[in-house]
C-alpha cells in the first residue's frame, strides 16, 4: 500500500507554502509550483525546471494534481455545457458552464446531493451523500477551463449554485474561494465569485469573518409562512434573522457592492403582485438586487412556471420600487442543466431518493 498523496488542487497558497517549507525548507517554492500549474497549465512536477531535482523527486512521490474523472459531457443548443464528474465514494456531481456574451460563468457543486430538501429543487430529492473536497471543487473549474482554453478563453465567474449547500461544507468551499481568487491561481475577482445559500445564518456570519466574496440568498418567499413550506431551513432560521445576517455581510463589503436575492417564481405560489409588494417592503433596508428565476420543471415536482406576463408584472413592480431586478434566462434546459435540475448520481441511494422515484413512477403510471 502506498500512502496517500497530497492533491495539490486542494491546497490554498498558505497550505502549499507550509508543505513546501516542510519538504524543501522554502515556502516560496509554493509560488513557483502554483505558477506552473495555474499559469502554464503544467501539472507534471518533472517539467517544473526551476525546482531542484531532489524536490521534484519528492513531489513526484508525495504529491499530485489529481482531477475528478469526467463521466459524461452534454452540450446544449445554446452553448451551455454540463459535465458529470466522479467524486469520492463513487458518486457523481454536475457542473455547468454558461457562456454569455463574453462572460463564462461556471456553476459548481459543493456537495453530493443536499440536506436541505427545498420542495422545488430536484437536487434535494436525491438526499444527501457527502461533502466535496476543495480539490473536487477546484477540479470542476479546471475541467471547464481546459475546454475554454481551446478557444482562447477562461472561466470568468464562478457561482456556488450547483448541487449542495455551500455554507454546510464551509472549510472546503472557503478554501476553494481562496484558490479561485488567488492571483497565483485563477485570479478571479471577489465580485465574480459568488456563494449562494438557502439561508444558513451562522454560515453567513462565519463567511464574513474570512472573506468578502459575493453572496446570493435563495429567498423565494416574502413571508415566513410561505418560506417555511418552500425552504424547510426557514423554520430554523426565519426571514428576520436571515436579513439581519445579510445586512451584516453586506456591511462588510465595499459601499458599491450588493447582495443578490434569488427568487424562483412558481405559478400560483409566490408570483402574485401581493407577493411582489411584500417583497419590496421586506427588502427595503437591505442593499441588494433581485434575481428572478422562472421555475425550471423536473419530473413530479408539483410546481410549474408562471406565464411570461406574470413574470414581467413581478419584475416591473420590483423595478418601479427601485430594485435592480434581473430575469435569469433559462439556459441549458435541453440537457437538464438549468437551476434546480441538477441531480448527478449517488452511489448509495438514500431513502429520500427512493421515495421520490416511487412518486415519479406513480405519476407515469397514472
Ligand atoms: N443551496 C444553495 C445553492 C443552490 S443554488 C442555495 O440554495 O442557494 C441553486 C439556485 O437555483 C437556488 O437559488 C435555488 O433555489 C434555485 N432553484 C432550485 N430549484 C429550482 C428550480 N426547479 N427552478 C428554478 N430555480 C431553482
Amino acid at each position: 500500500m502506498t500512502e496517500e498523496r497530497y492533491n495539490l488542487f486542494g491546497l490554498n497558497r498558505e497550505r502549499l507554502e507550509a508543505l513546501c517549507a516542510e519538504a524543501d525548507g522554502k515556502p516560496y517554492r509554493a509560488h513557483q509550483i502554483m505558477k506552473w500549474a495555474y499559469h502554464q497549465g503544467c501539472l507534471d512536477f518533472d517539467a517544473m525546471t526551476n525546482l531542484s531535482k531532489t524536490f521534484r523527486g519528492w513531489l513526484a512521490e508525495h504529491a499530485e494534481y489529481a482531477l475528478p474523472e469526467v463521466i459524461d459531457t452534454r452540450r446544449s443548443r445554446d452553448g451551455t455545457i454540463k459535465w458529470a464528474v466522479r467524486v469520492a465514494g463513487g458518486s457523481a456531481v454536475e457542473t455547468v458552464l454558461i457562456p454569455d456574451r463574453g462572460r463564462n460563468t461556471l456553476c459548481v457543486s459543493s456537495q453530493v446531493g443536499c440536506m436541505l430538501d427545498c420542495t422545488f429543487c430536484s437536487t434535494g430529492k436525491q438526499g444527501f451523500n457527502g461533502n466535496l473536497t476543495t480539490a473536487e471543487i477546484i477540479g470542476q473549474v479546471w475541467i471547464a477551463n481546459e475546454e475554454l482554453q481551446r478557444r482562447g478563453e477562461a472561466v470568468t465567474n464562478v457561482v456556488f449554485m450547483g448541487m449542495g449547500e455551500p455554507l454546510l461544507n464551509f472549510e472546503p468551499v472557503l478554501d476553494a474561494c481562496r484558490i479561485l481568487m488567488d492571483d497565483l491561481a485563477f485570479g478571479i475577482s471577489k465580485r465574480r465569485v459568488t456563494v449562494s445559500t438557502a439561508g444558513v445564518v451562522p454560515g453567513i456570519y462565519e463567511l464574513a469573518k474570512h472573506t468578502d466574496v459575493s453572496l446570493a440568498i435563495s429567498l423565494h418567499a416574502p413571508n415566513d409562512e410561505l418560506r417555511n413550506t418552500l425552504v424547510p431551513l426557514n423554520r430554523k432560521y426565519p426571514i428576520a434573522e436571515l436579513l439581519d445576517a445579510c445586512r451584516h455581510y453586506v456591511g462588510g463589503l465595499g459601499e458599491r457592492r450588493t447582495l443578490t436575492m434569488e427568487y424562483t417564481l412558481m405559478k400560483g405560489v409566490n408570483d402574485s403582485l401581493e407577493h411582489a409588494r411584500q417583497l419590496a417592503r421586506l427588502l427595503r433596508d437591505v442593499r441588494c438586487k433581485v434575481n428572478l428565476i422562472p421555475f425550471n420543471p423536473f419530473p413530479a415536482s408539483g410546481f410549474s412556471r408562471p406565464d411570461a406576463v406574470t413574470v414581467k408584472r413581478f419584475q416591473t413592480y420590483m423595478m418601479n420600487e427601485g430594485y435592480a431586478t434581473m430575469l435569469r434566462a433559462t439556459r441549458g434546459d435541453d440537457i437538464s442543466a438549468a437551476c434546480g435540475q441538477l441531480v448527478g448520481q449517488v452511489a448509495d441511494r438514500t431513502r429520500r431518493q427512493a421515495r421520490y422515484l416511487a412518486r415519479v413512477r406513480a405519476e407515469e403510471v397514472a
